[in-house]
């Protein structure tokens, strides 16, 4: 199932009203349903000492919603420098953080560091003699090769750019130790939308087995494992959701065995993006053309700028029109207005019959939707609004201009003679 009855509820009675008021498009989300989901995966942990999400950054990285994860006790995951300033604009601080790079430059080292710092995961062995200075507490990503698959999104580990092998995972340990390491975690990241719980739970076998073997070998305990993001969501109507609480309970068993035969419990890291808010955004736009050639095209007043997963991945993003549920219907294609054919939100899908002026809700657009927009064809990216728990609707980020588009035209004049 798609966007929940509660969502719609909502949102559907008032949806003229705010496209009246902020015109469209919009992405909107759901505080109410990203609280729910909050307390859900809470709730799911809750028997494992110490739990914590740190909510991927990447997925929806707009400071309003931030602010609702760091209010729920979350923590981020950051990948990139710009990241680690918004979350650190937020006020996360330290061990908030989680700052899982790959193939990190000396730049995102010095930033890592700095404002206090964050836990650091490194990607590969050859970054400990990189690192400028050892934290105390550090964590590595571990790319289990053979010995795991991944999911079918994230492919075979053996291809995959990730993480440290297999073979080097115990020296990695070793010589961070020596370089002055005192406190470690071990992360890994095998899946991505992936909707089977089992998988997550395997992951979570696989992590705190080699905690055990690296734990003997080293002289060392581990504070946590974090089990990477990448739970899936019914992007289709016809598909179950992940079973959380299943999840939960079966990992929960894990930790408290693993706590029973080690006498110690590291604590359960996750950092998830999709499951914490993409169900609980929608991409509003309205038709704006109705072109009748081989096909039929509705054109909408979004494009490609503003939700790329149909063009880039061919993914499915369910499609409702507001007041003509039930009516009549018609095998269409949804496009945009961006010179590329793959400009389009839907192909040959039957909906209700479309009339210029009708507002589509293109649903699940809460994460790697707006963030993973682009400016190809100089169209702009659109708005983001919240609508609030308590009932309003806000504003939290403007469209781009062309003004915004242009910004990076003005610069001092630069020119090398040869
Ligand atoms: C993208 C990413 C995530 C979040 O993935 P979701 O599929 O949105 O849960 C988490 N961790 C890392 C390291 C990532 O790159």
């Amino acid at each position: 199932m798609p966007m929940s009855q509660a969502f719609k509820d909502r949102l559907f009675p008032h949806l003229e009203n705010i496209a009246a008021h902020y015109g469209t498009p919009f992405h909107i989300y759901d505080e109410a349903g990203i609280r729910a989901t909050g307390q859900q995966v809470k709730d799911a942990f809750a028997g494992i000492p110490v739990f914590r999400e740190y909510y991927a950054v990447k997925a929806l990285p707009n400071p309003s919603v931030l602010a609702l994860m760091q209010d729920m006790g979350f923590g981020f995951d950051c990948s990139s420098v710009p990241e680690l300033m918004l979350t650190r604009q937020q006020g996360a601080k330290g061990e908030d953080i989680m700052f899982t790079s790959n193939n990190t430059s000396q730049t995102d080292f010095a930033m890592a560091a700095a404002d206090g710092g964050c836990i650091l995961n490194l990607d590969d062995i050859s970054l400990i003699d990189k690192v400028p200075s050892m934290p105390e507490l550090i964590c590595f990503r571990y790319n289990p090769g053979n010995r795991r698959t991944g999911n079918d999104i994230i492919g075979k580990p053996i291809e995959a750019k990730y993480g440290v092998s297999h073979e080097q995972i115990a020296e990695a340990y070793r010589k961070a130790k020596s370089r002055g390491a005192k406190r470690f975690g071990l992360h890994t990241m095998l899946a991505s939308n992936e909707l089977n719980y089992s998988y997550m739970v395997q992951t979570a076998a696989m992590l705190l087995e080699l905690v055990e073997t690296l734990g003997k070998e080293l002289d060392i305990t581990f504070e946590f494992i974090n089990i990477g993001g990448g739970l899936g969501i019914p992007y289709q109507p016809d598909a179950d959701p992940l079973n959380i609480e299943a999840m939960g309970k079966e990992i929960t068993e894990l930790f408290l065995s693993f706590k029973e035969q080690q006498g110690y419990c590291p604590a359960l890291y996750m950092e998830s993006g999709r499951y914490m808010t993409g169900p609980h955004g929608v991409l509003v736009t309205k038709a704006i053309n109705r072109k009748e050639i081989y096909r039929t095209y509705v054109g909408v007043d979004a494009c490609m700028s503003a939700l790329m997963r149909p063009g880039v991945y061919g993914a499915y993003h369910h499609i409702d029109v507001l007041g003509k549920e039930g009516g009549e219907t018609e095998v269409v294609d949804v496009v945009g207005s961006l010179c590329e054919n793959n400009d389009k939100f839907a192909v040959e899908r039957t909906l209700p019959k479309i009339d210029e002026g009708d507002l589509l809700i293109l649903q699940d657009t809460g994460a790697h939707g707006h963030a993973m927009g682009f400016n190809y064809n100089a169209k702009m990216r659109p708005q983001e609004l919240l609508l609030g728990a308590e009932g309003t609707v806000s504003l939290i980020r403007r469209e781009e201009t062309p003004e915004d588009y242009f910004a990076t035209l003005t610069f001092e004049e630069k020119v090398l003679s040869l």
